[in-house]
């Protein structure tokens, strides 16, 4: 496993503990060279859920997706890939416990965006315009208004 902090390959494990629900096991890591510790969550299994589209298509779920929609939203902000994945593998959590095991891509925006909302104003916004079904302008600008921060159309703008 990967040091997030200065990408050196050897890392320690120095706690491990798997989750009460069994899917995934939580691990606390130390790096030796730049003395860090940083924790992960990983994954035990896969889930079969199908995600319907809106244009009515049905494909199976794929964390990649997802997780790579996140990666181009948080792309030069200050959220970590294990933010990141703890966000997926919260929405997995949610999956699992479903009796009927769809979900819509309507859906999983939603989930993504309420998560980044708290992290990050500027992924949030990113994320939010590709998910949302912006019908035009106005509503994107509205949206916009809700999360007035000083810095975000300058960030935003160098895209
Ligand atoms: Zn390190």
């Amino acid at each position: 496993m990967r040091c997030p902090y200065c990408t050196n390959n050897n890392t320690r494990v120095t706690d491990s503990r798997e989750r009460e629900s069994g899917e995934a096991i939580w691990r606390r890591r130390f790096c030796p060279q730049c003395k860090k510790k940083f924790s992960t969550h990983e994954r035990v299994e896969s889930i079969s859920v199908v995600v319907c589209k809106r244009d009515g298509k049905k494909e199976l779920y794929h964390r990649d997706k997802v997780l790579g929609g996140l990666l181009r939203a948080c792309k030069k902000r200050p959220v970590n890939h294990l933010q990141m994945e703890e966000i997926v593998t919260n929405l997995e959590q949610n999956l699992r416990s479903r009796e009927v095991k769809e979900i819509s891509t309507h859906e999983i925006g939603e989930y993504v965006m309420d998560s980044l909302k708290n992290l990050d104003n500027v992924a949030y916004l990113r994320f939010a315009s590709v998910y949302k079904d912006f019908k035009d302008i106005d509503d994107f600008i509205q949206e916009m208004g809700d999360f007035a921060k000083k810095d975000r159309s300058r960030e935003m703008n160098n895209e």
